[in-house]
C-alpha cells in the first residue's frame, strides 16, 4: 500500500515543521556519514595490511602534505592516543609504532570524505608519465 503523506507547498509549512525536516535530514547524513567511516576504518586495515601493492599504486596519485590538524584520528571516535597541541595541531602519542592505516591515510579520494574536508591532500586522476628526454 503507498503511503499517504502528503506535503505541503514549502510556503505553508510552518516553522517548526520546517526545522524539524531540517533536523531529521541532519541527522540521516550524519549517520550515513558514520556508516562510510566504518567501512573506510575496516577497508584501511584490510588493504593497508593485506595488499600492499595495490597501495603502492594507490598512493601514486596522492598529493600534498599534512597538515596535523588530527581529524583523520578522530574517525568515529577519538583515538586515546592523539595529542593536541597549543598551536591546535595534533601529535600521535605512538607515532613510530601507529598501525599501517594511519600511516599511510589517506590512501585514495573517497578517505578524505570521511574527515569532512579537513585533510589537506588531494588525489590527482592518474599518474604523470615522464617523456623521454630529447
Ligand atoms: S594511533 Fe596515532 S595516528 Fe593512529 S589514530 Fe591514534 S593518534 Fe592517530
Ligand atoms: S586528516 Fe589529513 S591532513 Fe589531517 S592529520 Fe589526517 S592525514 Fe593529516
Amino acid at each position: 500500500m503507498k503511503s499517504a503523506r502528503k506535503t505541503k507547498p514549502e510556503r505553508h509549512r510552518t516553522f517548526e515543521e520546517r526545522l524539524s525536516d531540517r533536523l531529521r535530514s541532519r541527522k540521516i547524513e550524519d549517520v550515513k556519514l558514520r556508516a562510510r567511516q566504518a567501512q573506510g576504518k575496516i577497508r584501511r586495515f584490510v588493504n593497508t595490511n593485506l595488499r600492499k601493492q595495490e597501495m603502492v599504486a594507490a598512493l601514486a596519485l596522492r598529493r600534498g602534505e599534512c597538515n596535523r590538524c588530527g581529524a583523520c584520528c578522530e574517525l568515529l571516535f577519538k583515538c586515546p592516543f592523539l595529542k593536541k597541541n597549543p598551536d591546535g595541531t595534533s601529535l600521535c602519542g605512538i607515532y613510530d609504532n601507529r598501525p599501517n592505516s594511519c600511516r599511510l591515510f589517506p590512501i585514495e579520494k573517497r578517505d578524505i570524505q570521511e574527515v569532512r574536508g579537513s585533510c589537506s591532500y588531494y588525489f590527482i586522476e592518474r599518474p604523470i608519465r615522464l617523456g623521454k628526454a630529447s
